[in-house]
């Protein structure tokens, strides 16, 4: 499977690129509930379907034909604020809200299907892929993705991003290495330097 990151900007107009390892942690940039509705970027359903071009699931093939609703925008949204809640939890070592894990279990029946065209044996999505499969895929995603007990939150203070660590000694840290690994190293050194006799 190739590698993939999304680009994020940072508030300081940086561009980097961060890979939360998994499709419904992907999900989770979009915005969320409460104090993270100011990153909110799905207001209409066409941006879900903008958004989809570019996510993760078009590692496998591409997304072209997307079909969403008013109302599949709303329960994917929904779906999203659920797992935000019970992730950042997992991530704290909180138990998280039964009551939101139910809103993951409930939303697993669907998923867009993958399709082999019988002539060039190109994969792609079956057309249309709809947000009721949208909804399925990030809920599935999402129970996989608690069982794995591997949800993070980035160490910087300023950094709510939230990614699966899948490195072998379970050591990530940072959302990106780009960006709050290196604000790190630069502020380390400088704490070092700072501490050496004139
Ligand atoms: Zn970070």
């Amino acid at each position: 499977m190739p590698t993939w990151a999304r680009t994020l900007t940072g508030h300081d107009g940086r561009r980097y690129r961060f890979d939360p390892g998994s499709f419904s942690l992907e999900l989770l940039v979009t915005g969320g509930p409460g104090e993270y509705r100011r990153y909110e970027v799905l207001h209409a359903p066409e941006d879900l379907a903008t958004w989809l071009r570019d996510c993760r699931l078009t590692t496998t093939a591409p997304i072209t034909d997307v079909h969403v609703t008013h109302e599949d925008l709303e329960r994917v949204k929904a779906l999203r604020d659920a797992f935000l809640r019970v992730a950042r939890a997992l991530a704290h070592g909180a138990a998280p809200d039964p009551a939101h894990v139910e809103a993951l279990n409930a939303a697993t029946a669907e998923t867009p299907r993958p399709r082999l065209d019988p002539g060039t044996l190109a994969l792609a999505w079956a057309a249309p892929v709809t947000g009721a499969q949208v909804l399925g895929a990030a809920a599935r995603d999402a129970v996989r993705t608690i069982a794995t007990g591997a949800i993070r939150e980035c160490s910087a203070d300023d950094c709510r991003l939230l990614f699966l660590d899948t490195s072998r000694s379970g050591s990530r840290r940072w959302c990106s290495m780009e960006r709050c690994g290196n604000r790190h190293k630069v502020r380390t050194h400088r704490v070092r330097r700072e501490a050496e006799p004139l």
